[in-house]
């Protein structure tokens, strides 16, 4: 299983860091964790186009994770894509209606030749596109979810979304061999509904985490060494993303 980071970055515009997104693939099989506002373009970069992905998981509805839906949906009327294969959108509570206020916004967002379908997922294990994903509600908004995504080879990779530190990201990221984590703002500079390297690192410790991604990273990181704050509390490897950066599990 390849995971691939799209976007590392945040809604505050940053020249090396694009929105929320996140690509995992394994033997021909792709799902999207988010869709920021530019996540799409990065496909091209990585030798994919929108006829490669299978599912997309959204985390929340916040625009930075979301707003390139209706930039997928309205690339996909293209009738290059007419025959591909089903698309399924996933995500928690308010996906219909954010699909509903999207397609009156965009009236032709509804078209599609191309089988897809949207499935709001409740916590608990769903098969998505081949994988075994584990959908994991989290403090954010009223209605966020991680993910944690198992490959056939059992390879297993946890996406916390945007988060507070709860109590949830330890059975996201139980032993996982990488844990994609919130980690937005400097201990010296925290900010609301996001945690700080420190809390990142104490949740991947806690769930025993081989390798913690700090990403979704706020303007304010710079020139602080985000991960020395997360080493303090966590012994297992740290690294910080970068969009296109890609790490191989399993
Ligand atoms: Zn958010
Ligand atoms: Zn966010």
């Amino acid at each position: 299983m390849r995971v691939t980071v799209l976007g590392s970055g945040t809604a505050v515009p940053t020249p090396d860091r694009f929105p929320a997104g996140y690509l995992v693939e394994e033997s021909g099989r792709r799902i999207l964790i988010d869709l920021g506002p530019g996540v799409l373009r990065r496909l091209p970069q990585v030798g994919l186009g929108l006829e490669d992905i299978d599912a997309v998981l959204l985390t929340h509805y916040h625009t930075d994770h979301c707003a390139d839906l209706a930039a997928l949906l309205f690339g996909l009327c293209n009738p290059r894509y007419a025959a591909r294969r089903e698309l399924v959108v996933c995500g928690a509570q308010g996906l219909h209606e954010l699909l509903a206020h999207l397609t009156a916004a965009w009236p032709w967002l509804a078209r599609h030749e191309y089988p897809r379908r949207f499935e709001v997922i409740a916590p608990g294990h769903h098969r998505v596109a081949g994988f075994d994903v584990e959908a994991i509600a989290i403090e954010h908004t009223d209605a966020s979810l991680g993910y944690r995504i198992r490959s056939e080879a059992g390879a297993t990779a946890a996406f916390s979304g945007d988060a507070v530190a709860c109590d949830a990201l330890v059975p996201l990221a139980r032993d996982a061999e990488l844990f994609i984590c919130d980690s937005a703002f400097p201990g010296a500079a925290p900010g609301p509904g996001h945690m700080t390297p420190t809390e990142a690192g104490r949740a991947a410790a806690a769930a025993n985490a081989r390798r913690l991604v700090l990403t979704h990273c706020y303007p304010e990181c710079a020139g602080h060494d985000l991960i020395a704050e997360a080493r303090a509390v966590y012994g297992g490897a740290i690294v910080l993303a970068e969009d296109l950066q890609q790490f191989e599990l399993g």
